[in-house]
């Protein structure tokens, strides 16, 4: 039988009671953000009722509350929608592809699902057409918010330092780019996402539709 989260506590409690914890050789790593080179690991707290999420049943959501201000979505279909990031940003690419519907995760039907993983392939398609970016960086957690939203991310081509887990690291510790340039390029993706996946943008007066 799996153990629960209490077993597992307090068999990791006492493992880094007699062992401490472990050393990962991160500040080796050459995508290592930091200059510092110690790192201790904070005390572990015991597991707790989990905390509701904002939003949680639909209710004061700011992805559904936002969802028709064109500021925030900058392309949508009728199931699935791409947010700009509501805070400043540093890298070339940062958005939040969101179910129009409120549902997580494990909510969303089938066709939502479906769209979904094919708007994951073409926004990553669209993106490497209109920016100078290898790829995209896919990662969802859901702990802050309850509808869905994956974050896409991307760094810029050759940046070999910015490859890997710490990526978001270096979107907070790099200088902040002007909104507007941002939205520039995700406007540029959207256009393109338009031509080979339909939906709309929302762009404004350059903005293009196919449905
Ligand atoms: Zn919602």
């Amino acid at each position: 039988m799996p153990e629960s989260a209490a077993e597992w506590f307090d068999r990791v409690s006492e493992s880094l009671s007699s062992d401490g914890p472990r050393h990962p050789p991160w500040t080796q790593w050459s995508t290592w953000p930091f200059d510092n080179d110690e790192l201790s690991a904070r005390a572990l707290e015991p597991p707790q009722p989990e905390a509701p999420r904002r939003g949680a049943g639909g209710v004061d959501c700011e992805q559904c509350d936002r969802r028709s201000e064109p500021s925030y979505i900058f392309w949508r279909d009728d199931l699935v929608m791409l947010g700009a990031p509501f805070q400043v940003t540093s890298l070339p690419f940062v958005a939040f592809l969101m179910p129009w519907r409120h549902a997580d995760l494990s909510d969303l039907t089938d066709d939502e699902a479906a769209r979904m993983g094919q708007i994951l392939m073409l926004a990553e398609r669209a993106a490497c057409d209109v920016l100078d970016i290898p790829r995209l960086q896919v990662f969802r957690w859901g702990d802050g918010a309850e509808h869905l939203h994956w974050w896409l991310m991307a760094r810029p081509r050759g940046m070999a330092q910015l490859r890997g887990t710490f990526l978001p690291m270096w979107d907070d510790v790099l200088p902040a780019r002007d909104p507007r340039d941002l939205r520039s390029d995700l406007d540029a993706v959207a256009a393109r996402l338009v031509e080979v996946a339909g939906g709309t943008t929302t762009a404004g007066p350059n903005s293009a539709s196919t449905q």
